[in-house]
């Protein structure tokens, strides 16, 4: 299996349980529901056969909210020169660029009614609005955000993503949530803001699909790499989206760029990469994740392990030691018993070659870090005093590992309070 992760996003192709159960067979590790589209009754249906399905296996669900992304209430015709009707936020200032369908139609903003058309086309009611340049005075959640967030935590979803983020405090509300938050970075506001966003997130994506109408297209590449080594100091999860293996929703074969734009990810450090309308509305939606593997798998070994410190923290020393540890031990794998999965995104953050095999007791802690790069993680016991945590750890390992080999444990002490990663144990299994 690669050890970059795989987020899959469920459309109309692959709603039927047996989909479902043939990706997680090619390799998802995290499944993507896309609240822009679809009925809580179409996603309370996927939730439930995915439970079924993953079983002990621990997949994660991502619900992605909307966010405050405009769109068209009426179709929108004109060709260059024209002015045409556009409700638009009162917020907008005359002679802001007005992107529709992904910049398929390019107007200007004569007032928050009207725009002149700069480039020509004919827009269905529906489709996107882009306004780049516009400083828009509109809340970050909508209400159907709150309904849509609302019904995720009942139904018990892994993760919550926020589209159209602008600053760190958009996430606020979200957090109260308790679930843990992945910002969408795809307005130029949230590319000036990215570190205050990526240090108050609990991870990112590099929303590439909005990014790319949002900012010129020739600084998504730029971005995208700032972004990831941004997420990676912080040891904060980045996903990789949009367009990966476009060409696949409608061939069996990715093209050249594609394949190269995947292995490429893999080195800026990104923890995963996500399907979207591949998966969600494409032909081939299996075999996209099975080319995907296939690309991960091959490029993973240029990967280099980081060998600088990630930061001043203990918890940093210790990850960093641990790594360097277990690889002048030769250990065979590097074992992360952890309560709230901060001692293991601290360890994944240096790249290690060898396994990373993380123990824990919460489920929902094991499905939450299908979302961490190179993470092997494992249902596992508890317990409360450091021996017998030490000892019997080799339970859960037993067969992971060849007999008699050295592993290297480390772990916050005391478990239940997370954030204090202090211990380091070499043992032998
Ligand atoms: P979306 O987000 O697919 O929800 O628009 C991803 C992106 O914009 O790349
Ligand atoms: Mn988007």
């Amino acid at each position: 299996m690669a050890r970059t992760r795989i987020v899959a996003t469920l459309g109309p192709a692959t709603n039927s349980p047996e989909m479902v159960r043939a990706l997680i067979e090619a390799g998802v590790d995290v499944f993507r529901l896309n609240f822009s589209h679809g009925t809580h009754e179409d996603h309370g249906a996927r939730i439930k056969s995915i439970r079924k399905l993953a079983g002990e296996h621990p997949v994660a669900i991502l619900q992605d909210l909307c966010g405050p992304k405009l769109r068209l209430r009426q179709a929108v015709k004109g060709k260059p020169g024209d002015v045409v009707d556009l409700e638009l936020p009162a917020s907008v200032k005359a002679g802001e660029p007005v992107l529709l369908a992904d910049g398929i139609m390019q107007l200007e903003v004569v007032d928050a009614r009207r725009s002149r058309v700069v480039t020509g086309g004919d827009i269905p009611f529906g489709k996107g609005i882009n306004l780049p340049s516009s400083h828009l005075d509109i809340p970050s959640l909508t209400e159907k955000d709150r309904a849509d967030l609302e019904f995720g935590k009942a139904q018990g979803v892994d993760l919550v993503a926020l589209s159209f983020v602008r600053r760190a405090a958009d996430l606020d509300e979200v957090k109260r949530s308790g679930i843990p938050v992945i910002a969408k970075i795809e307005k130029p506001e949230a590319v000036r803001n990215m570190e205050e966003i990526v240090r108050a997130a609990d991870g990112v994506m590099v929303a590439r699909g909005d990014l790319g109408v949002e900012i010129p297209i020739e600084r998504v590449p730029v971005v995208q790499k700032r972004l990831i080594a941004m997420a990676n100091r912080e040891c904060k999860p980045v996903i990789t989206a949009t367009q990966m293996l476009r060409s696949m929703v409608s061939s069996p074969m990715p093209t050249r760029a594609e394949a190269t734009d995947v292995a490429n990810a893999v080195l800026d450090g990104t923890d995963a990469v996500m399907l979207s309308e591949e998966t969600a509305m494409g032909e081939y939606p299996v075999q996209a994740v099975k080319v995907m593997e296939r690309i991960l798998l091959e490029a993973e070994p240029l990967l280099s392990p980081r060998r600088e410190m990630l930061g001043p923290e203990s918890a940093d020393a210790i990850a960093h030691a641990a790594c360097a540890l277990a690889e002048r031990v030769g250990a065979a794998a590097l074992v992360v018993p952890t309560s709230s999965g901060y001692t293991a995104r601290r360890i994944a953050g240096y790249r290690p070659r060898i396994p990373i095999l993380v123990l824990s007791n919460s489920e929902v802690v094991r499905r939450r870090l299908s979302l961490v790069w190179g993470l092997e993680v494992i249902a596992a016991p508890w317990f409360n005093e450091t021996a017998p945590v030490l000892e019997r750890f080799r339970d859960s390992i037993r067969g992971l590992v060849p007999a008699g080999s050295t592993v290297v444990v480390t772990a916050g002490w005391p478990f239940a309070r997370p954030g204090t990663t202090n211990l380091i144990h070499i043992a032998t299994v």
